[in-house]
């Protein structure tokens, strides 16, 4: 456990005085109950995956107070929403609205801008509205994890699935407005979701889809409605909050196998990325599947780096092969975990063409499951891809005393070239700040997310500092080289969101003029995402 005292005292918001802060915190717990509106001014404990904090960021890798909230709210229902939202227009405040705030890596439940009261939607709305087994559809609010979601199911005993991302304990609804992935076929979180209902940042309500039409019960069945599909605008974004969404589930498909191949050299990756585009374009692969860089598989076994090397800077190729010798998978720099589903025939099919294309590498191995221990990481992949949610993956959090972890996360076409350059930006700025390279390749189709975790001890300031100027270096490096990040920690969201500047910013002012629009008063999560209302724009909040 981590436990930071407090410098700064409380974090009033910006261009309101304490007492006037003060007294309308005060009138809050008046409307919505004393229990529900609580002061964010103890020390900031840190705590664990399972006991995260909504106070602030458990990684914040610059002054730990800077994205501190000043308070957290919980409302119970859409109407206690609403009555938040204006309550912070009458009084100027910012909110930053959370389902369960366990976004880690990319700020976990902080806000962008230090002093906002954090609407924590999760803890009292966390119901299951519907799962309908005929469809394969769910209806859920903020607060319904992978987890609960996963069991609910279980407990109704349908034979559906629910896709989890690596760790099961976040929210579907947050998850899914960051476009988080999973790795069923049903991995695209936000291509599955069908149907929101939002709350607007004046406080009006609205539906998206089918759920506008009074009566309908195609919500979640047919996403696009009738006119523009507004859904968009409300993921990624400080537009809106979401109440409520829908989503498509997989039916069960009758068995699942998870395989594992090892491939030897560096460049292999060039030759084993263009072997999986056509085969996952054609649903041969599948599964979202994973590429891994050999580091992460050592790491994942939840021992300290110390335990395989003393030295300073990124763990040496030829210490790392001789650790990797010593488990049953043996000598290799990149690792497949893909998932074929459907009965035996059905699999052995499709299994026997991906073996014929990867064996086509040379020193390819393919490694039998039954030779592996109980406690070997394949098993974590196995269960994850059979839509069962884990949390096994945050064992590599071990590697370093104080463990945080910021991801960097590029998108590139699922194409050789690209992910050799990509691979080779991260790993040119990784030794030069002396940080070890946990690289994974995820295949979404025809791209993949270059996700890779940066690892470091919070309570070293030295380390935090090269953290973050091996991120902005990486996120500028990637940007001349054409690539962009489907997704960053709130510190870098300005720097990303400049990357995306085709044709004088064009984006980025279409966004602002939506901002502008939809929140005049510019209370909504100031900030999310690069984009900054009016009254905040140009001030010095962009970093
Ligand atoms: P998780 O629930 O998976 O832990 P978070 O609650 O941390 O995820 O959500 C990730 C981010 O998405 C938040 O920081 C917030 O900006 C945004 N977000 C999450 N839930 C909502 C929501 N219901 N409405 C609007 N924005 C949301």
């Amino acid at each position: 456990d981590f436990l930071t005292p407090r410098k700064r005292g409380l974090a009033i918001p910006a261009g309101i005085g304490r007492s006037e802060f003060l007294k309308a915190i005060e009138d809050l717990s008046h409307t919505l109950g004393k229990e529900h509106v609580v002061l964010n001014d103890q020390p900031l404990e840190d705590g664990w995956y399972m006991e995260h904090p909504n106070t602030h960021d458990a990684f914040m890798i610059m002054d730990g107070e800077e994205t501190v909230s000043s308070a957290v709210v919980y409302p119970g229902n859409v109407p206690d929403v609403q009555l938040v939202v204006k309550w912070a227009n009458k009084h100027l405040i910012p909110l930053y609205p959370i389902s369960m705030g366990r976004n880690l890596g990319y700020g976990g439940a902080a806000p962008r801008v230090r002093g906002s009261v954090i609407v924590d939607l999760g803890k009292r709305m966390n119901k299951i509205l519907d799962i309908n087994p005929d469809d394969c559809t769910c209806l859920v609010e903020p607060g319904v994890s992978f987890y609960a979601l996963y069991e609910e199911i279980q407990k109704k005993g349908y034979k559906i699935w629910v896709d989890t991302p690596d760790l099961g304990g976040g929210s579907v609804i947050g998850n899914t407005l960051e476009h988080g992935v999973g790795y069923t076929p049903y991995g695209d979180h936000w291509g599955a979701h069908s149907g929101l209902e939002v709350v607007l940042p004046t406080g009006d309500l609205l539906r998206t889809g089918m759920g506008a039409l009074p009566g309908s019960d195609a919500w979640q069945t047919f996403p696009y409605g009738f006119g523009p599909i507004s859904d968009g605008i409300f993921s990624q974004s400080n537009f809106g909050i979401v109440t409520k969404m829908g989503m498509a589930l997989m039916p069960d498909p009758g068995g699942d196998e998870t395989f594992l191949y090892t491939f030897q050299n560096e460049n292999d990756l060039l030759l084993l990325v263009d072997i999986v585009r056509p085969l996952r374009i054609a649903n041969i692969l599948e599964n979202v599947a994973q590429i891994r860089h050999a580091t992460i598989e050592i790491a994942v076994s939840g021992k300290r780096r110390s335990e395989y090397y003393e030295g300073t800077g990124p763990i040496p190729n030829e210490v790392l092969q001789s650790h990797l010798e010593k488990t049953p998978i043996g000598k290799c720099t990149w690792v497949y975990y893909g998932t074929s589903y459907g009965p035996p025939h059905v699999r052995k099919y499709k299994m026997d063409i991906v073996h014929q294309e990867f064996m086509k590498i040379p020193g390819a191995k393919r490694i039998d499951p039954t030779s592996l221990p109980k406690s070997h990481y394949y098993w974590s992949r196995a269960k994850i891809a059979a839509g069962q949610p884990d949390f096994e993956e945050l064992s590599y959090m071990n590697w370093v005393p104080n463990g945080g972890h910021l991801g960097f996360s590029p998108v590139s076409p699922t194409r050789g070239p690209d992910v050799l350059k990509l691979w080779k930006i991260a790993k040119q700025r990784h030794d030069q700040y002396g940080i070890d390279l946990f690289m994974t390749f995820v295949v979404g189709m025809r791209e993949l997310h270059m996700i890779n975790l940066v690892v470091y001890d919070r309570g070293s300031p030295e380390r935090r500092k090269a953290v973050e100027k091996c991120m902005r270096l990486m996120i500028d490096d990637a940007a001349k080289a054409g690539y962009g990040e489907y997704r960053t920690h709130l510190l870098f969201q300005d720097q990303v969101a400049r990357t995306y500047n085709w044709n004088d910013n064009a984006l980025m002012k279409f966004n602002e003029k939506l901002k502008d629009a939809l929140d005049p008063n510019g209370i909504l999560a100031p900030g999310r995402c690069g984009i900054w209302p009016e009254r905040y724009r140009d001030r010095g909040w962009e970093i």
